[in-house]
């Protein structure tokens, strides 16, 4: 059977600075970020399904997406672990979301960081078929499935 695509929108704001760049994007920064989230299967044909025809409900991938990265990394700072960060953390508020990780907070790295979270939560029937995450207007990354074979 046809197996169609379904890609979703997000946008979370996050500011991140790149440990040792050569460059501006050393600094703390910010992005309007916008991730789109595209997923590959068929269509439901169970006659009776609450489902019916759909490939998978727009509304659980959205769920996913909006609860295990809008929602935690929108207005947040992503930062490499080498930083210093107690340095500046302190009990000012203003920096209770700060996420550190393992790598540099490029948009490739978060690309990659983004596809093990929702692969995971992905019905079994469903595959991930690609990501594109904008930084800017102008700039972007992408990940697809395929790529990786
Ligand atoms: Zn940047």
């Amino acid at each position: 059977m046809t197996k169609i695509r379904l890609t979703k929108i997000f946008e979370f704001e996050a500011a991140h600075a790149l440990y040792n760049y050569d460059g501006l994007c050393r600094n703390i920064h910010g992005h309007s970020y916008k991730l789109a989230v595209t997923v590959i299967g068929k269509q439901n044909t169970e006659p009776n399904s609450p489902k019916l025809g759909m490939v998978m409900d727009f509304g659980i991938l959205k769920n996913i997406v909006k609860e295990k990265i809008v929602d935690k990394f929108d207005h947040s700072i992503l930062l490499n672990k080498k930083e210093n960060i107690n340095s500046f953390k302190n009990e000012n508020p203003m920096f209770n979301r700060i996420h550190v990780f393992d790598f540099q907070p490029t948009a490739e790295n978060m690309i990659l960081h983004f596809v093990e979270i929702i692969k995971k939560l992905l019905p079994e029937n469903i595959k991930l078929h690609s990501l594109k995450l904008h930084e800017t207007a102008s700039s972007y990354a992408e990940w697809y499935a395929d790529d990786q074979i």
